[in-house]
């Protein structure tokens, strides 16, 4: 039985791992180049700020190819990486159940978050290894009456170094990804082929038949029994409008939105991003040094590195963006994003300023990298998992099922849902045999 999983992100390899071992011959299409990190290269790209190499947020993917770029609207850039990976290979690392919406479907996934918390070492980075600011802030906060925790990492502490780098790549291997789901399975079930981005889904009656994976000019059909999308919120959503196959406008991108101050030589870059979080109904706060604002985003500027401090607000966003054939996104902030912001801000504020850091308080860049809802589950199908308005052996494993907005983290969740439908593809096919 053969399976094309397409892309190789927190969806598509946990999809190859169970389906190889259950006895599909899986083929993965990756669009992306294998992915090597750009921490090493580091103090050679910081240099360059305020150059014209580094003069808006798009010159990093002539720098980091691995990331992908899009202005959504005005007001916001969708980051997503294109890469073996995918934005795992990217992620701070952070490990955390997010489920809102998924007990009004009537979906469970309390069984697949446990066991693959199980095959995982997840721990918080240990308090002294965090910045002293970052600890007082976490104490400040505290006294302010907010409950934060230690955010749960997917980081082999043996091996960090506290770079602060990790949405560039783990050059010491710390850091989990998701080709680690499937690299024991390379040549022994699983296929990889990177750079190969598939254009469109093959469908022959009511069935998906193979993909078109398209490189340059020329275009290749390669057909299976059973094709899984596991793309990405965007991705998938392309994938499926170039095959005349709806999608959904529902796109969600957790807004991320990092208020920069200033404290002379707190050093936050020598950390690992966000060491703790607070939750609240629809985001979280976490202390965090937002490389792209610094880089890129002028009111960021005039603040040296070893100075910057900054707090991250992630929001839960409206979830109405669409995604085109071409992949271009339509998604601006709506008026609720925008007072749920302004709320987030005060009290960001108000621990940055209780902790002894000083204005200018900025604004850093507005941005959002989980993405999903572009294929949401419903009610009615949680049962089987497959999307009910696709055509038979067509499946969706990735975040575009999520039908919510989350304000957390999100691999966790993409792993869950990814478990959930391979298992659903394989008890689906021992009953057709
Ligand atoms: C900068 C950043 C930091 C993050 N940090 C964290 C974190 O610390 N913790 C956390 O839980 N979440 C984090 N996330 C979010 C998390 O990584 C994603 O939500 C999760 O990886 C989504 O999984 P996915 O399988 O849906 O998509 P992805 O992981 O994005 O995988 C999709 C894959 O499909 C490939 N692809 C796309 N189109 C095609 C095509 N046409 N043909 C073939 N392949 C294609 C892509 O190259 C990619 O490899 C972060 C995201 C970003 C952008």
């Amino acid at each position: 039985m053969k399976a094309i999983v397409v892309g190789s992100g927190a969806g598509g390899a946990v999809a190859a791992r169970e389906l190889a071992q259950n006895g599909f011959e899986v083929t993965i299409l990756e669009a992306g180049k294998p992915f090597s990190p750009l921490s090493h290269m580091i103090s050679w790209f910081s240099s360059l700020r305020g150059s014209w190499l580094l003069k808006d947020e798009n010159s990093i993917e002539h720098i980091f190819p691995h990331y992908e770029v899009t202005h959504s609207s005005q007001d916001l850039h969708i980051f997503r990486g294109v890469t073996e990976g995918g934005c795992t290979s990217i992620a701070c690392g952070n490990m955390v159940r997010a489920e809102y919406g998924l007990k009004e479907i009537g979906l469970n996934l309390s069984a697949e978050f446990e066991e693959i918390e199980k095959s995982l070492t997840i721990n918080p980075i240990p308090r002294e290894k965090w910045r002293p600011l970052t600890q007082h802030m976490y104490d400040i906060a505290e006294y302010l009456g907010y409950t934060p925790k230690p955010t749960p990492k997917v980081t082999d502490l043996g091996k960090c170094i506290g770079c602060g780098y990790c949405e560039l790549g783990c050059v010491t291997g710390a850091k989990w990804d998701s080709r680690r789901v499937y690299k024991d399975l390379i040549g022994k079930g699983i296929t990889l082929k990177t750079n190969s981005p598939v254009k469109k889904v093959l469908v022959e009656g009511n069935r998906a038949r193979g993909v078109i994976v398209t490189q340059g000019l020329t275009s290749d059909r390669i057909n299976a029994d059973v094709v899984v999308l596991s793309a990405g919120g965007v991705g998938t959503a392309q994938i499926l409008r170039a095959s005349k196959l709806p999608a959904r406008d529902k796109l969600w991108v957790d807004v991320v939105l990092t208020i920069g101050g200033v404290s002379k030589n707190s050093k936050m870059l020598k950390e690992p991003p966000m060491a703790w979080f607070i939750k609240k109904d629809n985001y979280i706060l976490s202390p965090y040094f937002d490389l792209l604002s610094y880089w890129f985003h002028k009111p960021w500027k005039n603040v040296a590195i070893e100075d910057r401090v900054g707090m991250m607000i992630k929001l839960a966003d409206t979830e109405q963006g669409a995604v085109a054939a071409d992949g271009s996104i339509t998604k601006s902030l709506t008026e609720k994003d925008y007072e749920g912001l302004e709320g987030a801000k005060v009290e960001a504020k108000r621990i940055l300023e209780a902790s002894g850091v000083t204005g200018p308080f900025v604004d850093g860049m507005i941005h959002g990298g989980h993405l999903g809802g572009t294929v949401p589950l419903t009610k009615e199908d949680v049962e089987t998992m497959h999307t009910s308005w696709l055509p038979q052996d067509l499946w969706v494993a990735d975040l575009s099922l999520m039908p919510r907005s989350q304000g957390l983290p999100t691999m966790l969740t993409t792993a869950a849902l990814s478990l959930r439908v391979a298992r659903k593809i394989i008890k689906e096919r021992l009953i057709k045999r």
